[in-house]
Parts: C-alpha cells; structure tokens; sequence
C-alpha cells in the first residue's frame, strides 16, 4: 500500500501528497481512505457512467459528518479540490477530479420519517430507492426520479423529475433543509429563516459551494399501491403518439406524468419476436391508486394498438424500480438536454432522430411537465426557468470504440433540435458538461446564475468545490 498520489491532473504533473499526512488522514477516519497504491482504488473511483475515467489523489469514504469535516480540512490544508460522491450516478462523472479529493457519501444513508408532519431526513449518500423504502413504510412519497440506484443527493441539488412532478412538483421543491459542511469545515443548516441563500441554491441550482450530509423533504400521501403504465406502440405511430399525451395532459395536467421513449424494442421473451428492433413510442408513468389513476392509465394505453401492454396495478417501488435494469452500471453513456415550451414544429425532428440512433438501446426522451412543476416562479429556486417539455437525447452503448458515433449522434440531434426549443437545459442531464458556465446559464437563466455565482465565490472564496 503506498500513500502517494498518481502524478498527473489533466495533463498537468500534481505533487504527491506527503505520505506522512495520508497515514494521518487514516487513522482519522471512521470510513476508509483510497489512494493510487491501495487495492481498492479502481473500484472505490468506479462510478455508474462507464465514460469516466478519472485518477483522484483520494478517496476518502465517509460514515460521519465528522468524516466529512476531516476530508475537507485536509483537502483545504494541501490544496486540493473536493469532489462529493453522492450516488455515483452523475451523468457527467463530476463526482470524480483528477488528482483532487471525493468525499464518497456512499457510507451515509439513514433516512428517518417523521410520519405525523410528513419530513423526512435522508442522509447525502442515499439513493432513492434507500428513501423510497423507508417512506413507503408509511404509504409517504418524497417525488425523486424514475430509477434507484440515482442518488438523492445529486439528483435534488440539480432539481429531480419523476413519476410525482405534475402532482408535487421536482425533488428540489419539496427540500425543506439540507446540513452542509462548507469550505471553512464548519456545519451549516440553511432554512428558509437561517441561510435561506444557500437553501435557495440547494433547490436545483447544480451544487453547493459544500458537502450536503443530510437532506430534509417534505413528503406526500402516494401509494403503496399505484397503476404502472408502460405501454409499446409501433414506431410508425410516435408523432401521433406525442401529440396524443400533449393533448391529453393540456386537459388534465396535475394526475399523471409521463414519458415518452423513442427507441428499439428490446429482444425480449414478454415481445413478440417479429417487433425485435422495430422503432417503438413507450408511454410510461406511474399514476395513482383509485378511479382518476385507472381512467387515465386507461386513456394512455389505448392510444394505438400496442406491440406490448405491461400496464398493470402494482406498488410504488415496483413502479419506481421498473426502469432499473435499463441502465446497468460500468456501460457507456452521453445524455444532453433541451427545454421546449411547445412541441408543434419540434415533434417529426424528434422521431426522426430516434429513428437514426446508432445503437439499439439508445432513446429520445420527452419529458411532459405540467401542474405543479410549472407552480414555481423561475427565481424563486436556483433551478431557474421551468419548461413545459424536455428532450433528452440518451445515448447508451458497451463498447469504447463505438464512443465517436455515439456522442456524435446526441450532439448533432442535439443541434439540430436546439433552433426550436426554449435555449435551456437540465442539468441533470448535461453530456459532459463540455459547455462549462454556459450549461449553466442556460439551465439557470442569468439572474439565477450570477445570484448562484456570487454565493460561490463568497462562501468557497478559493474554488475548493469543483
Ligand atoms: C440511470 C439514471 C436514471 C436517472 N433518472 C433520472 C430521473 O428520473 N429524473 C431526474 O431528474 N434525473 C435522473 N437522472 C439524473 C440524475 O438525477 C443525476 O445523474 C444525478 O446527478 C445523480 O445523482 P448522484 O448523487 O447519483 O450523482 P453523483 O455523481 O454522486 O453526484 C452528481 C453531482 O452532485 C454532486 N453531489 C453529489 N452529492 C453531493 C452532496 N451530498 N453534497 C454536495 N454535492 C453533491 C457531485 O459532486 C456531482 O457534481 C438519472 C441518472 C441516471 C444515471
């Protein structure tokens, strides 16, 4: 085992960090500390997007905000910058800096219910199906995002859409506090009446200048028992299929929340095998439990005739897990974004770049989004301007030789769908963040941004957070 740190951050030599202050760092820390030289490494720097390969000096595994605090003094004490790990599942790997330190949170996860005033406190290493175990319990929701494994954390810091947004709004909407260990080391809880800016930034605005350990959200009475949507249609029918769901959620935009995927039908048993490879239009959506949920389950399934049906009544984390096995860790991935406020002149570009998708399990997304999401003024979270649709280009694949036509594909449909949609994007969808601050003015708006810059630079006066 050796205490060095690999030489090289982008390109540029970094100082090893003296041996000495890593043997330090150990035996400091409850959790586990991994360098260059130690057996865990690889797998400790290891994160969902099989894209990332980066060499942080450490990584430094937290089980206590008094882990946290350790981490950051040290990285402060030998100059390095501090990455958070909160689920690993950030598109973009910004989880990970060569040569700097990651606080993993992957340690820290308890979630408590206070069932009589609907809180709950997830710690900042939870995934959501951690917090959905624990508020299902109670027939309680917090609306997070459609798979998992995903991280509470990195999720809610950059907004969070799911299967509840029409009805409660993003995951960033209902963060009610959030414990944050910042630059100096010290523990700051912000509310809205104590640090309500950084409570502010904490609702989407892509990151804190700090480590969020514990999350406070209010919850909602859904499930256990909901009705899955998950209904096929043949490719030839996906325009139809979009204007359809628009039409049906201008009527009724509060219930259910769906998404539209353009892609391949899977080769799957449950499949017919002639509709193998065939372009499909899924519509999927989790709705409530009760008579409003069935109609409009009902309403969504019967839109053509389908090449398959798993519409069905089930629980919440069965329809919260049903997209799990979709996107296996260690695979390749480039997602990019775009905010809509209408799809009219968008919708035959959308199918057709679907259509041209160098891989089958590549997919266009449409993100319908009505009722409460669209409740929130842009300024009043970080988050910033609110769009009634976002496109999501997923590219997906296994191999490292296929990453040219892949990205290339995201970034052209990406460019050719951007004349008609709005200019903003999501963040929690951001390709690698290639675009750097103009990512995130377009996702923030510019008086978002400059107000989520300006507490950055206050609080985080050397750039520590990267
Ligand atoms: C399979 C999959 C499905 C998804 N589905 C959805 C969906 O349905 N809806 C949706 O809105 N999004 C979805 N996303 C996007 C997802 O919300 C983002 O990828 C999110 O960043 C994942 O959070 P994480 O904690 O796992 O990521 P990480 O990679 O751990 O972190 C992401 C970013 O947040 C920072 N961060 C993490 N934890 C903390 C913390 N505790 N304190 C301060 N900073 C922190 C990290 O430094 C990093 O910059 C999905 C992503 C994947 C991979």
């Amino acid at each position: 085992m050796t205490a060095t740190a690999p030489t090289e951050s982008l390109g540029q030599p970094t100082p090893p960090l003296p041996a000495g202050s890593v043997a330090d760092l150990r035996a400091m820390i409850s959790g586990g500390v991994f360098g260059a030289g130690d057996g865990d490494y690889d797998a400790s720097r290891a994160i969902w997007n099989g894209m990332i390969d980066r060499r942080p000096a450490l990584i430094v595994r937290c089980v206590s905000v008094g882990d946290v605090q350790t981490t950051v003094a040290f990285a402060a004490a030998h100059d390095r910058s501090v990455t958070v790990r909160g689920g690993g599942h950030g598109v973009a790997g910004t989880s990970l800096t060569d040569g700097g330190i990651v606080c993993d949170l992957s340690g820290l996860k308890d979630v408590t219910v206070d069932v009589s005033e609907r809180l709950v406190r997830a710690d900042g290493g939870c995934t959501l199906g951690d917090l959905d175990k624990a508020t299902q319990a109670h027939g309680l929701a917090v609306p997070v995002g459609v798979v998992t494994a995903t991280g509470v954390a990195g999720l809610t810091l950059s907004g969070g859409m799911g299967w509840l947004r029409h009805r409660h709004g993003l995951t960033c909407d209902n963060l009610i506090t959030v414990d944050i260990v910042t630059a100096d080391g010290s523990v700051t809880t912000a509310t809205n009446d104590s640090h309500p800016e950084l409570l502010w930034a904490a609702r989407g605005g892509g990151g804190v200048p700090g480590v969020v350990t514990a999350f406070t959200f209010r919850a909602h009475r859904f499930g256990p028992q909901v009705q899955l949507l998950f209904v096929m249609y043949p490719g030839e029918t996906a325009v139809r299929v979009l204007r359809d769901v628009d039409a049906f959620l201008k009527a009724s935009p509060r219930d259910i929340a769906p998404v539209v995927v353009l892609g391949f039908v899977p080769a799957i048993d449950d499949i017919a095998e002639r509709w193998h490879g065939a372009p499909m239009a899924i519509v999927a959506a989790a709705a409530p439990d009760g008579d409003v949920g069935a109609a409009e389950v009902e309403a969504l399934r019967t839109l053509a005739e389908p090449i398959a049906d798993f519409s069905r009544p089930t629980t919440y984390c069965e329809a919260q897990s049903w997209l799990d096995d979709d996107y296996p860790s260690g695979d390749n991935y480039y997602w990019k974004s775009l905010g809509f406020d209408s799809l009219d002149h968008a919708v035959d570009d959308i199918v057709r770049w679907a259509r041209e998708a160098p891989s089958r399990r590549s997919t266009v997304d449409v993100w319908f989004n009505h009722g409460a999401i669209l409740d929130v003024a842009a300024e009043e979270s970080a988050y910033g301007p609110r769009s009634r649709y976002l496109v999501n280009m997923e590219a997906t694949w296994d191999r490292d030789e296929l990453n040219e036509p892949h990205v290339q594909w995201a970034r052209d449909g990406w460019a050719a769908l951007a004349p008609a949609s709005n200019g903003t994007t999501y963040l929690n969808f951001p390709g690698l963040f290639e675009e750097g601050d103009d990512l995130r003015r377009a996702a923030h708006g510019s008086n978002n941004h400059n107000r989520l810059t300006a507490l950055r630079r206050a609080m985080d006066p050397q750039g520590r957070f990267a």
